[in-house]
């Protein structure tokens, strides 16, 4: 027998029904009439326990793809480095916009982290494309595609082929750090490991390269999960 759903809250009203919640989270929100027992309780959750479950499973999902925290009005976001406040307006519709800072209509905010993402997406599809012919261009590399993924352990990847791929957290980065990663999985088209030689050849694309990963070494966990900005914690890169 599969196990009862975990209730996290039970929020107690004078309502008459009852009303399963799955927040955004991912967690079990109970709203429940005053006089309802636990073990009621306990009896409508497992017997919807198959629908609770897909609920969790269908948010987890699409939290591993998308901006996990909670996302309000004033909340800072990382691009190319700095972080700037996300403003919410009272605008109708469902647009990004970013005009030294981000600004979405109010009303889209149930769907907030969704459209951010697919903002960042959007940019980092352009501005790593222009890096990697930028610096293909200059070694004389020929890069077979660039895709853009949700990729939360790397930052980039090289396939056998020369495909390149690029998660698009990387553009919350500073621009020498996405430069970084770009030389270093161009690099990969002539070494397909991390051998001195793989390295040498990143050091010609990038004299200065090993600041550069040190940096995302200590920094790099501010674009993954915390995508908050914590001032105290982004060291200047320069
Ligand atoms: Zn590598």
């Amino acid at each position: 027998m599969s196990q009862a759903p975990v209730i996290d809250r039970i929020i107690r009203s004078r309502r008459k029904t009852v009303a399963l919640i799955v927040t955004p989270e991912g967690k079990l929100e109970v709203r429940a009439p005053l006089v309802l027992g636990r073990k009621q309780i306990e009896t409508i959750v497992s017997e919807k326990s198959g629908w609770i479950k897909k609920q969790q499973e269908r948010v987890h999902k699409s939290n591993g793809n998308a901006l996990r925290r909670p996302l309000s009005n004033g909340v800072n976001l990382w691009f190319l480095g700095a972080s700037y406040p996300l403003k919410l307006t009272a605008k109708a519709g469902t647009r990004v916009a970013f005009s030294n800072g981000f600004s979405l209509p109010e009303s889209a905010l149930p769907k907030a982290a969704e459209l951010l993402t697919a903002w960042y997406k959007a940019r980092a599809r352009e501005i790593i494309s222009e890096r990697v012919s930028l610096y293909a261009d200059k070694s004389g590399l020929k890069v077979k595609s660039i895709r853009i993924t949700s990729a939360r352990t790397r930052w980039g990847s090289c396939s056998r082929d020369n495909a390149l791929s690029f998660t698009w957290r990387l553009v919350m980065a500073p621009i020498e750090i996405i430069d970084y990663i770009v030389v270093h999985e161009l690099a990969h088209i002539i070494e397909k490991n991390h051998s001195r030689a793989f390295w040498n050849q990143v050091e010609k694309m990038q004299p200065d390269y090993k600041a550069r990963r040190k940096w995302l070494k200590g920094n790099g966990r501010l674009f993954d999960l915390a995508i908050e900005a914590n001032e105290a914690n982004l060291k200047s890169f320069h």
